[in-house]
């Protein structure tokens, strides 16, 4: 019942946020207006063209959201650091994800635990055992590739004759990917290459045809990949002083299970605990991933936003929540980040892990693909019961109500801040031209925008004009960052804000100092409405926040 209540708050919150046209005119221009304008539907969002990834990672370096870590240094593979607007959208994304599903949320308390914990939880979980990735090595140069990533083909001629294999990278297109690479050779061998060619994962290859397997781009290096064995993505470290075994430690790969091993903690100390209940964590985890790929998709530290939410066991029990769980995590995404709903897919696994009941995943159609952005697993009691199993210590939850004790069984929604990052931004992501000059805008949900409101002073020079565009400037940059914007016409400055995303930009002009009132132009509409200056802040609080 209580996540319908945050659905249906959610939804009214969508007509206040829709992205798109959230400060329309109501009033027409110059009409001095309330602060309820701001609750006007709005406009159905643009047809979306997908950027392509290039454009994406260029725009994120040149604005100042994501760079590449150690760049002075020559960079440093799959890290990244985050600019002056990147470190305000992923704090956005942080912030409304723990407002929405862990304070407004009667039936979710939230935790912080440490990244570096004892290497038994590592054991227990399973981790140390099995968190691995099937790998290859090039033996030439060295190189490592997934081998559940490769894909090989036959290079069948339609003469009957082979030249050989051709490896290749997944992709949206893998097939394609493997017949172009198998096209140049043919023609250099002036055959013609037979289609569709026949794709064989290299995780999964015979025995028999791995010493014809090239590396990826190496046609004419047969045999010189690695047979694929089990790399574990954990990254090790050690504590202390001694550097024997006994320090040796990880950094964590996820956030669950410093939650897991705080149950006990957590049930008896947050007020009102209570099954169905859950305990949300944001933090930093960290996979050594054999090939970090698709700039901030997949690296090697990122954070996550994890929930487990426990519930009395019982055979279908979890089936009911697990289904509201991937339709509030849906909607969530929609309404809370400005995800368009068409780039959105499901996934359900039907390959599980032995302890998993069930595993869906919310999927998203990046530039190089449909993939993953979240994961919503039913996970049994698996993890409390190794936990229990491990420690000696018993995790059971007495249950006041039915005076019983019992491991309860869990639900995990996890999604990535830095994969949701890239999704908000490609979502984003839109090209238009003014004055035949092709440009991008970020159309950023209000929540995400990391510049909510930029203030520009018509005129420089003017003293009224700067106090009034200062103070209003104090005012709003108290709760929210904005920028305060007095170089360069007044066309070119808000061209300036629509290209960081930045929703709203509040002009004060000579009238301002006759009738306290400012104007206020809407990134996507450029509509413009005039509000009383004391006006602004609840306008724009609503604009974000919603209220
Ligand atoms: P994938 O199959 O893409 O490797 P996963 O299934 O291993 O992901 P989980 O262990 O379920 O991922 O982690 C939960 C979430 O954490 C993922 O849905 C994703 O959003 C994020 N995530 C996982 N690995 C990475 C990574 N290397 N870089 C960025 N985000 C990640």
């Amino acid at each position: 019942m209580r996540a319908m209540t945050v659905l249906l708050s959610l939804a009214s919150a969508r007509a206040l946020q829709r992205v798109g046209g959230f400060a329309r005119s109501l009033c027409g221009r110059g009409a001095t207006v309330a602060p309820e304008a701001a609750t006007v539907e709005a406009p159905a969002p643009s047809a979306y063209v997908m950027p392509k990834m290039e454009e994406v990672v260029s725009l994120c370096k040149k604005r100042g959201f994501v760079f590449g870590s150690s760049e002075i240094y020559n960079g440093f593979n799959g890290f990244y650091d985050y600019g002056p607007l990147g470190s305000e959208l992923k704090r956005n994304i942080k912030e409304r994800w723990w407002r929405d599903m862990v304070r407004a949320r009667d039936d979710v308390c939230g935790v912080d635990s440490s990244i570096i914990a004892s290497p038994k939880i590592w054991e227990a979980s399973g981790h140390v055992g099995g968190f691995s990735d099937p790998m290859v090595d090039d033996k030439t140069t060295k190189k490592r590739y997934r081998a559940d990533q490769l894909f090989y083909a036959e290079l069948a001629c339609d003469d009957g004759s082979s030249l050989g294999i051709v490896t290749v990278f997944e992709s949206e297109d893998t097939e394609g990917d493997a017949y172009k690479a198998g096209k140049k050779l043919a023609k250099k061998a002036g055959k013609t290459l037979s289609r569709p060619l026949v794709l064989k994962c290299l995780e999964d290859a015979a025995d028999g045809d791995r010493p014809r397997i090239p590396p990826p781009d190496a046609p004419d290096r047969p045999g010189d990949l690695t047979a694929p064995r089990d790399f574990n993505l954990m990254f090790s470290t050690s504590v202390g002083a001694a550097e024997d075994n006994s320090a040796a430690a990880y950094l964590r790969p996820e956030t669950a299970q410093g939650i897991f091993v705080n149950f006990k903690n957590v049930a008896s100390t947050a007020r009102g605990f209570k099954l169905p209940y859950g305990i949300g964590q944001i933090g930093k985890a960290f996979r050594n991933e054999i090939t970090p790929r698709n700039f901030i998709f997949r690296s090697r530290e990122f954070e996550q936003m994890e929930i487990e939410y426990f519930l009395p066991p019982g055979d279908d029990a979890w089936r009911a929540s697990h289904a509201r769980w991937i339709d509030d995590c849906r909607t969530w995404l929609v309404e809370a980040c400005g995800l368009r709903e068409e780039l959105l897919g499901f996934e359900v696994h039907d390959k599980l892990a032995h302890y998993a009941l069930a595993c869906t995943d919310i999927t998203f159609k990046f530039p190089f693909g449909e993939q993953e952005l979240q994961g919503i697993a039913a996970r049994g009691s698996f993890d409390l019961k190794q936990h229990t199993d491990a420690s000696g210590k018993s995790l059971e939850y007495f249950d006041d109500g039915t005076k019983e004790k019992y491991l309860p069984q869990v639900i995990e929604p996890s999604i990535g801040v830095d994969r949701l990052f890239l999704a908000v931004v490609c979502s984003a992501f839109e090209e238009d031209e003014v004055n035949g000059e092709k440009r991008s805008v970020l159309k950023f949900h209000p929540a995400m925008a990391p510049v909510k409101v930029a203030i520009l002073p018509l005129v420089k020079k003017d003293a009224g004009i700067n106090d009034i565009a200062a103070a209003l400037y104090g005012d709003l940059k108290k709760r929210y960052n904005c920028q305060l914007d007095a170089a360069g016409n007044i066309g070119r400055r808000y061209r300036r804000q629509d290209e960081i995303g930045t929703p709203l930009c509040v002009t004060v002009d000579f009238d301002s100092l006759d009738d306290g009132a400012v104007t206020v132009r809407d990134r996507d509409t450029t509509d413009q409405v005039r509000l009383k200056i004391e006006d602004v802040v609840p306008y724009v609080t609503k604009l974000v926040e919603g209220y």
